[in-house]
């Protein structure tokens, strides 16, 4: 089967829960397992959880994009934001990594998002913003 979805929303925190239950509903089409369910939830979450504090440093009246499309067995998310985008690409996904310590963040979002996920592709322009691609 064969279907897209894309939705923007404002920075803001609840809005995290949206994307997550959004995309979880959208991909119900496909009969996914409840790990598999669980485990596109919790990337949709961390990926829009970084658009929101990093991204748009906690600024809540931004646009967050979100994409999903599913073909066959496959699906496509992506998540992008116009905010402060990543110096260091390759520093970020390194696991434990964080520019935001203070903020008790742990630096493993990407890491889950690898673990999770067969494919993410960062594109990022510092000033610019960042989109994450991913596939399973
Ligand atoms: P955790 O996800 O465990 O709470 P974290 O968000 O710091 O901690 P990652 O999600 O792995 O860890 O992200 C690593 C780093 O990459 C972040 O600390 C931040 O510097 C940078 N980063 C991630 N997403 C974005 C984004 N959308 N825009 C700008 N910087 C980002
Ligand atoms: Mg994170």
């Amino acid at each position: 089967m064969k279907n897209h979805m894309k939705i923007e929303f404002l920075s803001v925190s609840q809005n995290e829960a949206l994307a997550r239950i959004s995309v979880a509903s959208f991909i119900s089409q496909m009969n996914p397992t409840m790990d598999e369910l669980t485990d596109i939830k919790t990337v949709v979450s961390e990926a829009v959880t970084n658009a929101i504090i990093h991204g748009y440093e906690d600024k809540p009246d931004q646009t967050v994009l979100l994409e999903c499309a599913m073909e066959d067995e496959q699906i496509e998310i992506i998540i992008k934001d116009n905010g402060i985008g990543m110096a260091d690409i390759e520093q970020a996904r390194e696991p434990l990594f964080t520019s935001k310590p203070e903020w008790e963040r742990s630096g493993m979002g990407f890491t889950i998002m690898e673990n999770f996920m067969d494919k993410v592709e960062i594109k990022s322009d510092e000033g610019a913003g960042t989109t994450i691609r991913m596939v399973k």
